[in-house]
C-alpha cells in the first residue's frame, strides 16, 4: 500500500493500567490518536452512569478504545507470517480497532433512545464526512475511509479482519471486561487473555481458538456471565439511567411545549429537534451534558429541576421486582394513584426490564452478527465452543430477564401531603 505514513522514528508508549504499555509504532496511528474527534473520547466515560453505583468506574471511551487498539496490535503480532493472513490488512486492523467507538456519545444508552440516535450512524459519518479523523485517513487511500467505515459494520469482505473487533471473543469484548473490572474494582471479570492470545489462529475468515485454550475461553465466558450481572445490569446504575432518561424526555418536552429556559440549552436545541448535524453531534460530550443538569437544577420547571438534583447528588429512585406480565392490574392502579398524589407517574413511575440492555453473554447461533467461537480440534476439525465445553453448555442460551419498577421512595415516605394516597402506594409496592 502506498501510503504517506510510514514508522514512527521512534515508537509512542502509553501507560495503561490494564495492559501495561500500549505501543505505537505507525505514524497513521499517532497521527489518528491527536484528532479532536479522537480526543473528544475522553470526555465520555466508557460505562455511562456505573460511576454512581462503582465510584472507580471513571475510565473513557477514549482508555478503551486504545486499549482494543492494543490487543489487536497484540493479536495480529502472533498471526505474522500464517498462510491465512494478509499482512496488507494490518494498518486496516489496528485503525478499525481504534475507531470502533469514534461515534459515541455521551450516555450512549440513554441518549440514543430519548434522541432517536444509533452511534453507529454517527461512526460513519466521522470517518467518511468532514472531520480531522477523515482527513487523515484520505491520506493513506482513497478508499481507506471507506474500508475502515465498513470493517466497523461488519460489511467489510474479509471476514477475518472483522472478526477482530467483532466476534463473541473480539478485542472490543476482552478489553472492556478487563477495564470495566479494573475500574469497577470488582474481582469478576479476569481472565488470562495472554493465553488466550497465544492459541488464536487465522481459519479462513475467522479467528479460531486452538483446542488447548478450551479452559481460558470457558474462564473468559464466565467472567463475562458475572459481570454482566454484577456489574453492567447492576439496578441502581439502571436508577441511575432511569432518572437521565427522564430528564432528557423532560427537558425535550419542555422545549416542544414552547418553555422557556431561564438559560437557553443551545446545545441541545438541534437535538430536541432530532436533526443534530454531524457539529452538533461532535458538541455535545457529558462534561457539557452536566453542566446543562446543573443550569436546570435552577429551572422553574418543578419536575426538571427535581430530576437534575437527583442525578447530581445521586439521589436516586428505589425499585422493587416487578412483573407487568403477572401484575397486570397493579400497573394502571398506580399509574392513577401517583397522578392523584400529585407524583406525574410519567417522570416517576418507571419499569425497566434488563433485557433491554444493550449485552448479552454467549449464546451461540442466536446472534447472527456475532460469529460463534469455534475450537481448532487436534484434527484440524473446527468444533463449536459449547458442544465441547460443558462449562459453557450450562449457560449459554440462558435469558435472564429482570424486571424492576423505579420510583422516588423519599417522596412516598414524605406524608405532609397526600399522606394516604402515598402510605397506599407503599403498600402495593412492598407487597
Ligand atoms: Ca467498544
Amino acid at each position: 500500500m502506498s501510503s504517506a505514513y510510514g514508522k514512527l522514528e521512534e515508537e509512542k508508549v502509553f501507560k495503561d493500567p490494564v495492559h501495561r504499555y500500549i505501543h505505537v509504532r505507525d505514524e497513521l496511528i499517532w497521527e489518528l490518536i491527536g484528532t479532536r474527534e479522537f480526543q473528544r473520547l475522553r470526555r465520555i466515560r466508557q460505562l455511562g452512569t456505573t460511576y454512581l453505583t462503582f465510584h472507580g468506574a471513571e475510565h473513557t471511551r477514549f482508555n478503551h478504545s486504545l486499549g482494543v487498539y492494543e490487543i489487536v496490535r497484540r493479536i495480529i503480532e502472533g498471526f505474522e507470517g500464517r498462510p491465512d493472513w494478509d499482512e496488507n490488512e494490518r494498518l486496516l486492523c489496528l485503525t478499525a480497532a481504534l475507531l470502533h467507538d469514534v461515534g459515541h456519545g455521551p450516555f450512549s444508552h440513554s441518549f440514543e433512545k430519548v434522541f432517536n440516535l444509533d452511534h453507529e450512524d454517527w461512526t460513519r459519518e466521522i470517518i467518511l464526512g468532514k472531520t480531522e479523523i477523515n482527513k487523515v485517513l484520505r491520506r493513506v487511500s482513497d478508499s481507506f475511509a471507506e474500508k475502515v467505515a465498513d470493517v466497523i459494520e461488519k460489511t467489510y469482505s474479509n471476514k477475518l479482519v472483522v472478526s477482530l473487533i467483532s466476534s463473541q471473543i473480539d478485542a472490543d469484548r476482552m478489553d472492556y471486561l478487563q477495564r470495566d473490572a479494573y475500574y469497577t474494582g470488582v474481582s469478576y471479570g479476569h481472565f488470562d487473555m495472554e493465553r488466550i492470545l497465544r492459541v488464536m489462529r487465522p481459519y479462513d475468515d475467522q479467528v479460531v481458538i486452538k483446542e488447548s485454550g478450551m479452559h481460558a475461553v470457558e474462564d473468559y465466558i464466565m467472567s463475562r456471565y458475572q459481570m454482566y450481572w454484577q456489574v453492567y445490569f447492576h439496578p441502581v446504575t439502571r436508577s441511575a439511567e432511569v432518572i437521565l432518561s427522564k430528564i432528557l424526555k423532560r427537558a425535550k418536552n419542555l422545549y416542544k411545549q414552547g418553555y422557556r429556559f431561564k438559560q437557553e440549552p443551545t446545545h441541545f436545541y438541534s437535538f430536541f429537534n432530532e436533526k443534530p448535524s454531524l457539529d452538533d453531534y461532535l458538541r455535545l460530550d457529558e462534561s457539557i451534558t452536566l453542566y446543562y443538569f446543573q443550569i436546570w437544577e435552577e429551572e422553574e420547571d418543578r419536575i426538571l429541576r427535581d430530576l437534575c438534583g437527583r442525578f447530581l447528588t445521586r439521589k436516586l429512585f428505589k425499585y422493587v421486582e416487578f412483573n407487568p406480565n403477572l401484575q397486570m392490574n397493579d400497573w394502571p392502579m398506580l399509574q392513577q394513584l401517583f397522578i392523584d398524589a400529585d407524583i406525574d407517574p410519567d417522570y416517576y413511575l418507571v419499569i425497566d426490564s434488563s433485557s433491554d440492555l444493550p449485552y448479552d453473554f454467549y449464546r451461540p447461533g442466536e446472534e447472527e452478527e456475532r460469529l460463534p467461537i469455534h475450537l481448532l480440534m487436534p484434527n484440524g476439525k473446527l468444533r463449536e465452543l459449547s458442544r465441547e465445553s460443558d462449562v459453557v453448555e450450562a449457560i449459554s442460551g440462558k435469558k435472564r430477564t429482570d424486571h424492576k419498577l423505579y420510583f422516588p421512595e423519599d417522596v412516598l415516605d414524605d406524608h405532609t401531603e397526600h399522606g394516604e394516597v402515598k402510605r397506599k402506594i407503599k403498600e402495593i409496592l412492598m407487597k
